[in-house]
């Protein structure tokens, strides 16, 4: 007896490198387990063998989404902070804000947000936050894949190196695996180099990476020079964070010396286009990055920045930026679009090979996906639809880890309308502002 059938969908087949990308027409997915065991042409199975049949008739099967930065709890804050510089984002806005909230706040809000990706088709996220223990009770019971670290600031000194020591400890491999571990200091401007040292030394004592912002404006590697006559991303080389695997969030402000340098360690880039656009930010280089290898992927950082945790809005601003800022329509390719969002998006959270390909001994994290809306109308390329016309509503089931979580829409893990009710319940007093209570200051 098998698991799971996703019965004649059409299959969206990637490869790796960006140059291809093509559609299995008709195809059976057999699930057993965890994991992907065959994709097939439909009708050769006999259907009698598996518990669970999905039928993707006209649909498109493809790998789930991974998000590669994001603060998921932040949807509390959603449209709190809107047409307001980086300094006053911070100083005035989130840093405040966040001194409202609690663990049982950051259960609720990875519940909501975590809920919100599942129905946009994301199956993993790499989240970066406070109070993540609470964080990881919520992807547990919803039945996502995470990439957790509990962000640190080197003003909370020694209790937050020991806090994301023993939440390494107790969470790495968790959930069945489903939940891995990294090492979360927030960034070079708020935490100095010892703390960031410590961290190093806490990530190569657990055998994970760093999760990190850096350079997310060129103002703040110009900033570092003058100051220090060092950019942000030397420093977290002279630091040890500059770790194989390290996910660096935006890298907007890299310089070409960077460039190499983190081509060298080995780390990855998440790119959240939407933020920057938001901001008035510079955007991530994404050519120049893949370029020397560099793996690039897709993130919808947090909500107060982007107001949906959606990675097909990412994908297709990704590829519009690179052609924008090139003048040249012909870079950054459907079928590349497609393989950061896949393949390279997986690489980037240590999960190369594993996930983002609907391939037999892949685990099982996908999406069926409904092309039937007039918005794809008439369908003439399905891959050009997908980046182009699809929406998270277009999501019609979501498959994690072997385990259908979302069904025609439903999510079958958690009450969802409970989760908002939860939420909203709190919205005045999370939405509060108190003059001169903040948990940081922003200054480059
Ligand atoms: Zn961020």
């Amino acid at each position: 007896m098998n698991d799971l059938l996703i019965a004649n969908g059409n299959v969206l087949t990637v490869s790796p490198d960006g140059a291809r990308a093509d559609v299995l027409r008709r195809y059976d997915v057999l699930v057993r387990g965890q994991r992907i065991e065959a994709v097939q042409p439909a009708g050769r199975i006999d259907r009698s063998h598996f518990r669970t049949i999905i039928d993707a008739t006209d649909k498109v099967v493809m790998p789930g989404f991974v998000n590669c930065h994001a603060h998921t709890p932040m949807v509390l804050f959603r449209g709190l902070a809107e047409d307001v510089s980086i300094d006053r984002w911070f100083n005035e806005f989130i840093w405040p804000l966040e001194n409202n909230l609690t663990a049982e706040d950051v259960y609720w809000g990875m519940l909501l947000g975590a809920a919100e990706m599942i129905r946009a088709g994301i199956t993993t996220v790499a989240d970066h936050y406070f109070h993540m223990d609470r964080g990881g009770e919520a992807i547990d019971q919803i039945g996502m894949r995470g990439v957790l670290g509990w962000a640190m600031f080197s003003s909370l000194g020694k209790p937050a190196l020991d806090q994301t020591d023993t939440f390494i400890r107790e969470w790495h491999g968790a959930a069945n695996g489903r939940i891995t571990t990294i090492v979360a200091p927030h960034a070079p401007y708020t935490c100095d180099d010892d703390f960031l040292m410590a961290a190093g030394r806490i990530a190569r004592r657990h055998g994970v990476p760093v999760h990190i912002h850096a350079a997310e404006v060129i103002a703040q590697t110009e900033a570092s020079l003058a100051k220090r006559g060092i950019t942000p991303i030397e420093i977290l080389e002279q630091t040890g964070v500059l770790l194989p695997g390290t996910i660096i969030a935006h890298a907007c402000g890299v310089t070409p010396d960077d460039v190499e340098r983190m081509a060298s360690a080995g780390v990855g880039v998440a790119t959240a286009p939407k933020t920057y656009l938001k901001l008035g930010m510079d955007i991530t280089p994404v050519r120049d990055l893949r370029a020397v290898g560099i793996p690039v992927g897709l993130a919808t950082d947090g909500v107060v920045s982007n107001n949906t945790l959606d990675l097909w809005e990412a994908m297709r601003l990704t590829a519009m930026l690179q052609k924008d800022r090139a003048l040249d329509p012909e870079v950054l390719t459907i079928p590349e679009a497609l393989a950061i969002a896949t393949h390279e998006s997986a690489k980037v959270v240590g999960l190369g090979g594993k996930v983002g390909a609907v391939a037999a001994g892949y685990l099982a994290d996908l999406i069926v996906v409904d092309t039937s809306g007039l918005h794809h109308q008439p369908l003439h390329s399905i891959t050009a639809s997908l980046v182009y016309s699809a929406m998270a509503s277009d999501v019609v089931h979501t498959i994690i880890d072997g385990k259908v979580v979302m069904r025609d829409r439903r999510i079958l893990t958690i009450d969802v309308d409970d989760v908002i009710a939860n939420v909203s319940h709190q919205n005045r007093r999370l939405a509060q502002r108190v003059p001169g209570q903040r948990i940081q200051t922003y200054h480059p």
